[in-house]
């Protein structure tokens, strides 16, 4: 990996104030590997008990409301997530895609929104098995992305890129080293084509779906592998710390 990992826990909607004690270990257990950069994305209820939290970590928010404040009751935009202490944003996670109806437009909308906030944001996309049966993966998730991703000049601070094939989500199935490598591979081209060598260089492209701390190294040593989204195996600090070993072995490799 060229760049400093990137490894991000989704914890979903999991938590209630009984997992600060995890937030807090791996806080301080972060503390050990400032090579890599580590952040927790618990669920809105948790964000500013984690933020107070954390002194090494980064905390997010998992999805946000693309609108103004106003009437739409149960919902939380950009403002509100980041005045609660997050400092980035998961858009277009694929539950979200599936349990809400998020197209690309409206996803692409909360990235416009979460950047005026002054939020990060990590743009999800991934194929269903079907879609990867049919050898249309790496057309459609380049399709999700050219509809998604957000016109500015310099997206390094701004966007991170997390590729979550859909069935490996939660699934204990991963792809192979050289699934990951190809699709990875296309979506740098994608970013270079649209933001510029150097502007696209700085922007990490994640992989996520069944990341555990017994895979971790050999995922994250594969070519433009720049970090981990990670999902049930976050909601442990000892699993979740894992990865992060993993994250700085293989950084070293
Ligand atoms: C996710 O949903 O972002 C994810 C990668 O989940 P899991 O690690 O549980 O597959």
């Amino acid at each position: 990996m060229a760049e400093r990992p990137y490894i991000v826990g989704n914890w979903k909607m999991n938590g209630t104030r009984a997992m600060l004690s995890e937030a807090r270990a791996i806080d301080r257990a972060a503390q050990r590997y400032m090579k890599v950069e580590v952040a927790v994305a618990p669920p809105y209820t948790l964000i500013h008990a984690v933020h107070k939290e954390a002194e090494q970590i980064g905390v997010g928010a998992q999805d946000c409301h693309a609108g103004p404040e106003g009437a739409h009751t149960g919902d939380i935009n950009a403002p509100m997530v980041a005045d609660a202490g997050a400092k980035f944003v998961i858009l277009g996670h694929s539950e979200r895609r599936q349990d809400h109806a998020e197209t690309n437009d409206c996803i692409n909308a909360k990235i416009e929104s979460a950047i005026d906030a002054g939020l990060r944001v990590i743009l999800c996309c991934g194929e269903t098995l079907e879609t990867r049966d049919a050898g249309k993966a790496e057309e459609f998730v380049l399709g999700q992305l050219k509809a998604a991703l957000p016109k500015f000049e310099d997206p390094a601070e701004r966007l991170t890129v997390a590729y979550e094939p859909i069935w490996a989500i939660g699934t204990g199935r991963t792809a192979t080293a050289d699934d990951i490598a190809a699709m990875h591979g296309a979506i740098r081209q994608l970013l270079v084509d649209t933001y510029g060598e150097e502007a696209s260089a700085m922007v990490r492209i994640l992989y996520g779906g069944s990341v555990k701390p017994e895979n971790a190294r050999e995922i994250l040593a594969t070519p433009e592998v720049g970090g981990a989204l990670v999902g049930g195996a976050s909601l442990s600090a000892e699993s979740f710390l894992g990865i992060v070993v993993g994250a700085s072995e293989s950084d070293e490799s």
